[in-house]
This record gives structure tokens, sequence and C-alpha cells, in this order.
């Protein structure tokens, strides 16, 4: 039986905010954290145990986690690259991490400085101990649908991934279409190759928009049964591989659309309008939601 219900992770604190170039204070991050939650999100991806050298966007993660733990039956997966980033993670209280990968070792050396076997060996060095430590992890695949670097990748890489982090205990992988390149018919081949070998629930998509055309892919993934998708509110993020394009499908968008549909996603979408209304001002931009433009035209 189909279920007419989807999961959707709001990464806009930390997919979102690290690729926006302004740096926005504390307050403002546990705010937005604040309004999400109380939209319905009961995934939210909060921030990154990264150097702050690297991704300076993120360094308050610590004091950042402290304040959102008062939210108890909220998932918050924080993303760590490394062992390092773990023990931070572990510091701060965090029971969810996200750790991730690509199926390009161009991408992967680029943005984590290690191959993709590489990084299969760094999480050999503390995802058993996070799993013992009692964390729930979640794994990114990065690229599954191009990449900015080597144009077409492998379906059988993503499936060799899939597999090696389903052995490390993770449980939830998410596919990005990385620099927004995935198409519908592209998106069908791989999910149906996917099917032949994993459980499905355990599978979310990360569309990005840079081309227009996330919203049929998620369409696409819904059909081939996927009910897990990742957004960011009101579309935070650029692409850092296309000057000026769109980089993550807004979570007003892809919400919409289910509603539309009648298929629930938990979220009120007034409420979240509120959230998308105070980040976009906070950035001082109007956002790539051409939910979001419509609605807010319609208000004023
Ligand atoms: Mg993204």
């Amino acid at each position: 039986m189909i279920k007419e219900e989807v999961k959707i992770v709001e990464v806009g604190p930390r997919d979102g905010l690290q690729n926006e170039k302004v740096i926005l204070p504390i307050e403002t991050k546990i705010e937005l954290i604040d309004l999400l939650v109380d939209a319905g999100f009961k995934t939210i991806e909060p921030t990154s145990f990264v150097r702050p050298e690297y991704i300076p966007q993120m360094a308050d993660s610590k004091t950042l986690f402290s304040s959102i733990l008062k939210h108890e039956d909220i998932v918050f997966p924080a993303l760590v690259p490394n062992k390092k980033g773990f023990l931070n993670s572990l510091d701060a209280g965090a029971k969810w991490i996200a750790i991730f990968t690509a199926t390009s070792n161009t991408f992967n050396k680029k943005n984590t400085n290690a191959t993709i076997d590489e990084s299969l060996k760094r999480f050999d060095e503390f995802v058993p101990d996070a799993i013992k430590e009692g964390q729930t992890v979640r794994g990114y695949i990065s690229t599954v649908f191009g990449c900015p670097y080597e144009g077409e990748t492998s379906i059988d890489e993503m499936l060799r991934l899939c597999e090696k982090l389903i052995s490390f205990g993770v449980n939830e992988i998410s596919l990005g279409d990385t620099i927004g390149v995935a198409n519908p018919n592209q998106v069908q081949v791989i999910i149906q190759r996917l099917k032949e070998h994993f459980d499905l629930s355990m599978m979310a998509m990360h569309f990005h928009d840079t081309e227009g055309m996330a919203l049929a892919n998620i369409l696409a993934s819904y059909q081939e049964g996927i009910r897990i998708f990742d957004s960011s509110v009101a579309g935070l993020g650029g692409c850092p591989y296309a000057k000026g394009a769109s980089g993550n499908v807004a979570s007003d968008d892809v919400i919409n659309m289910f509603h539309k549909m009648n298929i629930k996603t938990g979220i009120d979408q007034d409420k979240l309008h509120k959230a998308s209304r105070f980040i976009l001002k906070a950035l001082g931009k109007e956002g790539s939601s051409k939910f979001f433009q419509a609605n807010e035209g319609r208000k004023s």
C-alpha cells in the first residue's frame, strides 16, 4: 500500500546557511530553529562540527547545540567530518550525527581532502564509537546524479557506498544531487537500481533546484517509492558551482506540492512562511521559493 505521507528533513540551518555569505548571530539561528520546530519539522539539520577556519558560518556549533536541545522530541543530525568532529558533537550532546562521502573521487578530495576510500577509513575511526555512545548516524552520498569535475558518476559506486554505510550502521542514507543536474528519467533509473538491493524506507533524496527541476525529480522519486526528502527553508544556500544559481530546493515549494497532492508532511504552511520570511529578512535576500514569493505577494 502506498503511504500517503512523507518526511521532510529541513537542512536550512546547516546546508543552507553554510552556503550563504552573511554570517548570522547565534540568536538568529536559534530563533530560526525554534520557528522551524514550531512549523512542525521533526528532523532539522542544525549545524556541523567542522573547523571554523574552513566554515566560519558554523563556528558556534557547540553553543547552538546547547540551546536547541530544549526541543527534546526533535532529531538534530549534526554534520561531522572526522573523529575530532564526532568528539565535539558528543561533547555538545548531539544524539544524531551525519557523515558524508561522494561517488566522485575528485569532488570528495576537494570537499573533504580525502578520496572516497580514505573517507570510509575515516568513518571507521569514529562511527563504531558513535554507535557505541548511542548516537544515530545518517549518511550522505554526494554527486550521485553528476559531479562538477567528473561529469557523470557511477551508479555501481553509489550502490557500493550504500552497502558500506549500512555496514557501518547508518540508519538513513541521503542521496544528493549536489549540483542540481538530475532529471526525472535518471532519478527513476537510479531508484530502480536502489530498490533491487536496499529497503527504500531508509533512503532520502536531496535535490538542488539549480536548473529548476527539483520538484520534478522529487515527484519522480515519490512515484518510485521514496518517502524522505531533504529541503531548505526558503531555499537557503546558493550553489557554489554555479554563481548566482539556486541551491537546495525550498521546503516551501516541496511542502506545497505534497499538500496540493493530499500527501501529508506534518508541516504548517503558515508557520513555515513565517520562518522563511524571518530568515530572508535576516539575510537581506529574496530567496528562491516560487511558493513563498507567490504567497508573499498575495498577502501584501
Ligand atoms: Mg544541499
